[in-house]
């Protein structure tokens, strides 16, 4: 597959060099040239699959002739060595051949080894960059800003590769306490990742990186390459499980019409699901659901995007006032808001909402949702009611473990949340973390001082 830039479609790249470069040479983002488009029989025979080779035969669509059907398989099955589920509030799995009768599912994607859903994109994104890196022998310094989960899951993805070097810039306070906690205790002392507390928030997180990437000298001196969304590697996996699920839902109940609803802050996972819809996955409608950060929801509302600064929420990984996927969902769709809105509706909730969502659910049901994942929920309940629609699966995206989100959630539920194995072992774990001013020189400074 060859990929061009949003900005102008005659600048144009390899797989390869839209992963590495991160951005196309006029600033745009990277946008594969075609989507493949499956036919049903394709379809039903993807999603007679399990998710890992499901993804392996999508991915063959995206990468270069360097990757053959048996490292795409060997890849994704090592990638993606977890549980897909699909669930109710009661816990009862939707399992095509056996469908329970319920109509409202959370698509658990934070199942992998940092417990949120980016650990589908990292992993694939950090095994095929490694790969590239193999056969060339080149070394890359990959910057990454974080308002929380990103910054984990593309630090385990990289570990202890060769030719790697990670830094993960954090707004100070602006995480979770025990995300911070997993973002410092990646590794050894002495590791590839390094995490680096920046005084600011995520937009400036995010500000700083791109301004890295702008800077033609600094990011050749170091090799730099970003793991955040603006990369196509991180946007094209995200499209592999709605296509996949998708077709669980829809081998379980094929009468009902399929909604899926989406928590979103830089967009980039709305942007996989809208990719799958154009591949032929059964999607007919996605709902976007925001905290108040909500340009995306003003713009589906009056066709008007005005970016504008965070505010901070409970869901702080999606405090994002100017989401860096916008163009590329403008981009997939012409710029017609009319076609945007024709896949997808759009709708925000304040943290008050959300707390009573996640207090509610949890006395009714006991199952405890992450921040984000209400906030989806919300929305998906909103849509509900204002088509007044029953006859259709109801899917919301569940994007972190509640237990990613302890000291919010206890306080909302005044009831203990139990941290799974891997985030007690990094409670244990002495953090180890440099503090950054949000500027150029400083950073520059900083990765001269660690990698020269
Ligand atoms: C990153 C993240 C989101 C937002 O995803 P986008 O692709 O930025 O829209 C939602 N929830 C959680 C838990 C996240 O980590």
């Amino acid at each position: 597959m060859r990929y061009h830039s949003h900005l102008d479609r005659s600048v144009e790249a390899e797989f390869r060099d839209a992963l590495l470069a991160s951005l196309a040479p006029d600033g745009g983002l990277w946008m594969p040239n075609s989507l493949p488009r499956f036919t049903p029989e394709q379809m039903a025979t993807l999603g007679a699959m399990d998710f890992a080779d499901c993804a392996a035969q999508l991915a063959a669509h995206f990468v270069d002739a360097g990757f053959d059907t048996g490292s795409l398989t060997a890849l994704c099955r090592d990638a993606y060595d977890f549980a897909v589920p699909m669930t109710t509030f009661s816990g009862e799995r939707l399992d095509p051949a056996m469908p329970p009768d319920a109509d409202d599912f959370i698509l658990e994607l934070f199942h992998g080894p940092t417990l949120a859903f980016k650990d589908f994109a990292a992993r694939f994104m950090g095994r095929a960059a490694s790969t590239l890196m193999i056969r060339s022998g080149e070394r890359r310094t990959i910057l990454v800003a974080t308002s929380g989960d990103t910054g984990g899951a593309i630090g385990d993805a990289f570990l202890d590769q060769d030719g790697v070097d990670v830094f993960i810039l954090f707004p100070m306070g602006g995480v979770s306490k025990v995300q911070e906690r997993q973002l410092c205790t990646i590794g050894e002392a002495g590791s590839n990742v390094r995490a680096l507390a920046l005084d600011g928030t995520f937009d400036d997180c995010q500000a700083l990186v791109k301004e890295a990437f702008a800077d033609a000298a600094l990011t050749g001196r170091f090799q730099l390459m970003s793991a955040n969304s603006i990369n196509v590697g991180r946007v094209v996996p995200q499209s592999f499980y709605y296509v996949w699920a998708s077709l669980q839902a829809k081998a379980a109940y094929p009468m009902r019409d399929l909604v899926i609803s989406v928590p979103s802050g830089n967009l980039g996972n709305l942007t996989g699901g809208l990719m799958a819809r154009r591949m032929g996955a059964p999607i007919d409608r996605f709902v976007v659901s925001h905290n108040v950060n909500d340009p995306f929801v003003d713009y589906l509302a009056d066709g008007e995007y005005r970016p504008r600064p965070s505010t901070p929420t409970l869901s702080n990984a999606m405090d994002i006032g100017r989401p860096n996927n916008f163009p590329r969902i403008l981009s997939l769709f012409g710029g017609d808001v009319d076609a945007v809105r024709e896949a997808v509706w759009g709708t925000s909730f304040d943290d008050a909402q959300t707390a009573r969502h996640i207090r509610r659910v949890y006395q009714e049901t006991g199952y405890l949702m992450c921040p984000h994942t209400a906030v989806g929920h919300l929305g998906l309940q909103a849509f509900r009611d204002y088509h007044d629609e029953s006859d259709a699966t109801w899917i919301t995206v569940g994007t972190a473990h509640p237990a990613k989100f302890a000291d919010s959630l206890e306080a909302i539920i005044r009831d203990d949340v139990p941290l799974p194995p891997p985030l007690a072992k990094a409670m244990a774990q002495k953090p180890r973390v440099a503090t950054l001013a949000p500027t150029l020189g400083a950073l520059a400074d900083h990765l001269a001082s660690e990698l020269e």
